[in-house]
């Protein structure tokens, strides 16, 4: 095996996998795509319920957890992560939200030229292939990356659509298209009765190219410099006691560990703040205060009801339903084995004077028990979730020490900022009329939680920061800025400031929260990153002409 490759990427996810394929295409360049985590084997990864199960897999996710803050009544929350080939679009929910068009044009009024929605547009469609209803000019049918339509019909999901129409709010047939507000079934990342993660989507095809290394359970350590210039990195093949072999980067290096390790590893090659790292004891290569810094998250309480007059995922994922759904699931019928945890999304606004609608809320014909990301209830229930599109708390990721198998320390200050705390009271109170509808009434027993005897904004906060957890959208931790913002760690090339052949080329790039799952900004971010490493003249940007 080589031991020096034009360009090296670490971190084989959501970015990575699509960078990988770009930057080998030509074949006049050497690629190297070093992987944390196993080979994508675990079939629970392909099956779209398996979703339960690597949520808690050690040996496919990375199993972060934040430190506990006001914002969470002290709790501490699980940050999942993906660590096998496909990264976290191999253990994600699989639903596909680009969010709204503005959101780009923020990035691209805050100095980031190129990155606004009409820039952006045509990458978006380079990669996807819109299966089902669209309008060409938002959709791309040519790429790798199927965008199916959930086919899954539940009584309880038609029902709270229903209501969501009651409630003024329209039904919109492609969220993914012109705008975003309105109410409909997801759209995902799946075809057929399997997930299709960037692994499967980008890697399989072109896997055999000469050009292209795919290493895999290849831990980094560290990135190596020469002066600012970086020459290569160390990894270990198989974890803290594995072999430390060291690669050599002719052209780049590229950092696409995701939002928690991609700053994880800048601290532990000595770019950070350089007080954090003195303080470690690492050497200090170039002193950057945004790495770590500018994290954010959706945050979102659940509100749960028991069900009557009909049978829930609950009861059909246990027992002898639970074997006929996996019968159904295998001849290629309809199954709650091949469901997301989420079916319907809800995108609207939590004033009348706010028109960028700042809310989102998820419907699911099921219900977890209190305080466990992946336990079903034993009762019937439904459960509809409410977040803020875009917070404003700013939290961070630190190297809690210079061992690169240490975790870092993770603070996402959940509700910190006061907008956030009113988003998502009117958030919990717009769900609960959801959940009250007429449409539902039939469904609808009681209120499991919080209960009816909390109604004042003060109870529902409470209830929100005892309840409330991650959708797993962090990002922002290697944010994009021009020069003048002292936070910004890349330019809109994605170059780290002050240091030469070195980028960061994934979610933890985004200036600013996207309305939307992150999965498909991650995958635009290595579609373009791919363009701006090849020196590529941009696609011509979309004529919207609005
Ligand atoms: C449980 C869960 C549910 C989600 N649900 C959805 C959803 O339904 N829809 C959606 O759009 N988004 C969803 N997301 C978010 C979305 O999947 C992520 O935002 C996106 O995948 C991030 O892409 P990325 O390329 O930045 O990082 P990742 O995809 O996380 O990839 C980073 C890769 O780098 C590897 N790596 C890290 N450190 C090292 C190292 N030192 N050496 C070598 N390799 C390393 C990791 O193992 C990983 O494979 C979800 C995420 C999770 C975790």
């Amino acid at each position: 095996m080589s031991d020096n490759y034009d360009y090296i990427i670490v971190g084989a996810g959501s970015s990575g996998c699509v960078l990988a394929n770009r930057l080998s295409a030509c074949g006049k360049y050497t690629v190297c795509l070093l992987e944390a985590g196993p080979p994508d084997w675990n079939p629970f990864i392909h099956i779209p319920a398996g979703f339960m199960r690597t949520l808690t897999n050690p040996n496919v996710n990375w199993l972060f957890q934040a430190e506990p803050s006001w914002g969470t009544d002290g709790r501490v929350i699980d940050i999942p992560r993906g660590k096998t080939l496909g990264g976290s679009s191999s253990i994600n929910g699989m639903v596909f939200n680009r969010g709204q068009n503005m959101d780009f044009d923020v990035w691209a009024q805050k100095g980031n030229k190129g990155w606004s929605y009409s820039d952006l547009l045509p990458y978006f469609k380079r990669y996807e292939n819109r299966l089902g209803d669209h309008n060409k000019t938002f959709r791309g049918t040519e790429g790798e990356l199927p965008i199916t339509d959930l086919e899954y019909r539940d009584p309880l999901c038609e029902a709270f659509i229903k209501g969501a129409v009651e409630e003024g709010i329209p039904i919109n047939n492609d969220y993914n298209g012109e705008t975003q507000e309105g109410v409909s079934y997801v759209q995902r990342t799946t075809q057929g009765r399997f997930r299709v993660s960037s692994a499967r989507a980008f890697l399989n095809p072109v896997k055999s190219r000469n050009n292209l290394q795919i290493i895999t359970n290849a831990f980094v350590t560290k990135i190596l410099f020469q002066n600012k210039t970086a020459i290569g990195l160390n990894y270990s093949k198989g974890g803290p006691r594995g072999k430390k072999i060291t690669l050599i980067a002719n052209k780049e290096i590229i950092l696409s560990s995701g939002v928690i390790k991609s700053p994880h590893l800048l601290h532990l090659s000595g770019i950070g703040p350089g007080k954090l790292l003195n303080d470690l004891g690492i050497d200090v290569v170039h002193d950057l205060q945004g790495v770590g810094m500018n994290l954010r998250d959706h945050f979102a309480p659940r509100l749960t009801a028991r069900a009557k007059n009909i049978e829930t995922i609950n009861e059909k994922a246990r027992g002898l339903k639970l074997l006929k759904e996996i019968g159904k699931y295998l001849i290629g019928k309809q199954s709650i084995v091949n469901l997301s945890p989420t079916l319907v999304y809800c995108f609207w606004h939590s004033n009348e004077a706010i028109r960028n609608h700042d809310l989102q809320m998820t419907f699911s014909p099921a219900s977890y028990k209190e305080g466990v990301q992946s336990t079903l209830d034993n009762e019937p229930g439904f459960t509809v979730a409410a977040w803020q599109q875009r917070p404003e708390s700013l939290g961070w990721v630190k190297a809690k020490s210079n061992d690169p198998f240490d975790k870092p320390l993770i603070q996402p200050n959940y509700l910190d900022a006061e907008e956030d705390q009113r988003v998502v009271v009117a958030g919990l109170k717009l769900s609960r009329k959801l959940m009250h509808s007429r449409a539902l009434s039939e469904y609808f027993d009681y209120e499991v939680y919080p209960g009816l005897d909390k109604q004042s904004d003060e109870e529902l906060l409470q209830i929100a920061r005892e309840r409330g957890t991650t959708t797993y959208h962090q990002m922002g931790t290697c944010r994009m800025g021009p020069k003048t913002d002292p936070t910004a760690v890349v330019d809109n090339e994605l170059k780290i400031y002050g240091l030469k052949n070195i980028r960061v080329i994934d979610a933890s790039i985004m200036p600013t929260m996207l309305s939307a799952n992150l999965h498909s900004g991650a995958t635009l971010i290595g579609e373009k990153g791919s363009d701006l490493v090849l020196g590529k003249e941009p696609l011509i940007s979309a004529d919207l002409k609005y």
